[in-house]
């Protein structure tokens, strides 16, 4: 019964093939990318949200600018409507406290570079205590109470440098951060702070979204840098003393605010009523300038809609840009979108979501049927000629991920640009401008826009 399926996919799949004018995509296709590399906008919109706006972690006050920015910006381009979808978001705050030490036992302090986890509640004035470190969460986990009791965790675990998909790495990690603070406190500690998730040794810490659960007590959670972790997890090999660590975070999670996704859309000319939604997250972290992570995305879906439109093309499906609110901390954008969208009884044939970055284009993730993943493989040849090879069943995007709860049959695409350099940018103070490529960010772009015409005539 499969194979019969399997049959008719590719039967219908190849039927649609037949039906293409492959030199007069390949031409519009080619046209995309001469516009992008000549004449693209992506690098100067994004300069300009780094630099007019920068970070904006939601509910903060340069979020709520960054939605002017997104409105004015999509209402200077030729869509048929733009307007804003209001949500509520959590609201947490940095602080203007953040400093940690650790003393070795020949009494010296040595000041780390270290970021709160975002969520993480404050210190409370300074807070100390001697260190105990595991390699990983399962170590923890397992560890005896009377042991962790009062101390403060250090989890020294490293992303695996052999993975070739970094992605991979850091999803191996992302426990440590996420979920290491109520670990730690289960068996009693004080404090938390792990190795910051990086491939690359430096001096920038990493932050990043952390939980805390119903019933455990709420302890400080922070990411040292992966050269001061490296140093910390030597010392304390080496060293039969104890050591303790010190420090002060006045960090603190206020009420949640109102806030906005921002959308701009161009109504289908043949199925005004299916819609494809390209998209990224508006928010940030509120270190750096959120240029990669998701800077990026959002000039990607702007731009890559502007694309098609300079060629004078009319989609024949509403293409619906969507700048998603609080990825970072809550995913109350994505969220929301899919909820309101059900509500309205509205059609979502596909999404497209850019959230890994502006480097060079290697292809695209299917979150979808066979169908769908089918489709998304017959479109290679098309993408030959840029370089495009990564063609494969995968992750879509944590923004369009809930319109799959609503739309059982949707086909969601992720973006999937060369990974080995994000891990360097992300959640630090690095993750700027000047650390964006003008065309590796505008291949990405034209990339982005060519599957959208591609799904637009073949979907
Ligand atoms: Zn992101």
């Amino acid at each position: 019964m499969k194979q019969i399926i399997i049959l008719i996919f590719i039967s219908a799949v190849t039927t649609s093939f037949s039906q293409r004018d492959f030199a007069k995509d390949s031409t519009m296709i080619r046209n995309i990318f001469n516009e992008s590399l000549e004449k693209g906008h992506a690098y100067e919109d994004l300069r300009s949200l780094c630099k007019d706006v920068g970070a904006r972690i939601s509910g903060s006050a340069s979020a709520e600018m960054a939605i002017h920015w997104g409105k004015n910006k999509l209402e200077s381009y030729n869509f048929d409507k733009v307007y804003l979808q209001e949500i509520m978001v959590p609201h947490w705050v940095r602080g203007t406290k953040e400093e940690g030490w650790y003393k070795t036992p020949d009494d010296k302090l040595h000041k780390v570079n270290m970021l709160a986890l975002g969520g993480s509640v404050g210190t409370n004035g300074t807070m100390s205590g001697e260190i105990i470190m595991f390699q990983n969460r399962e170590e923890l986990q397992e560890a005896d109470p009377a042991k962790v009791k009062g101390k403060i965790v250090f989890i020294a675990q490293p992303m695996d440098q052999k993975m070739i998909n970094s992605f991979r790495a850091y999803g191996a990690c992302y426990p440590i951060r996420g979920h290491g603070a109520v670990d730690a406190a289960k068996k009693g500690a004080i404090g938390v702070i792990i190795r910051s998730l990086s491939l690359s040794e430096h001096d920038h810490a990493h932050t990043g979204t952390m939980k805390y659960e119903d019933g455990v007590k709420k302890i400080p959670a922070a990411a040292i840098s992966t050269n001061d972790a490296t140093t910390l997890e030597k010392i304390i090999k080496n060293t039969n003393g104890t050591l303790d660590f010190i420090f002060e975070m006045n960090c603190e999670k206020l009420p949640d605010v109102k806030s906005y996704n921002v959308i701009g859309e161009v109504t289908g000319s043949v199925h005004p009523d299916r819609i494809i939604t390209i998209g990224g997250h508006l928010d940030s972290w509120d270190v750096g300038e959120g240029a990669h992570d998701d800077g990026a995305g959002i000039v990607h879906s702007m731009e890559a809609v502007r694309l098609l439109l300079s060629q004078k093309y009319k989609p024949k499906h509403t293409l619906r840009v969507v700048f998603f609110m609080n990825e970072e901390n809550g995913n109350m954008g994505g969220k929301s979108y899919a909820k309101i969208a059900a509500e309205k009884k509205e059609y979502h044939v596909a999404a497209i979501e850019s959230d890994r970055g502006g480097f060079s284009p290697r292809g695209f993730d299917c979150d979808g049927n066979e169908e769908n993943v089918l489709l998304l493989q017959s479109f290679a040849d098309y993408f030959e000629p840029y370089f495009l090879h990564h063609f494969k069943k995968g992750y879509g995007g944590v923004d369009i991920g809930p319109l799959k709860d609503e739309y059982e049959n949707i086909a969601l695409f992720g973006f999937v640009p060369d990974s080995q350099r994000y891990f360097d940018f992300h959640h630090n103070h690095n993750d700027v401008f000047e650390n964006v490529n003008r065309r590796e960010l505008h291949l990405g772009a034209a990339s982005i826009a060519s599957l959208i015409y591609l799904l637009d005539n073949y979907l």
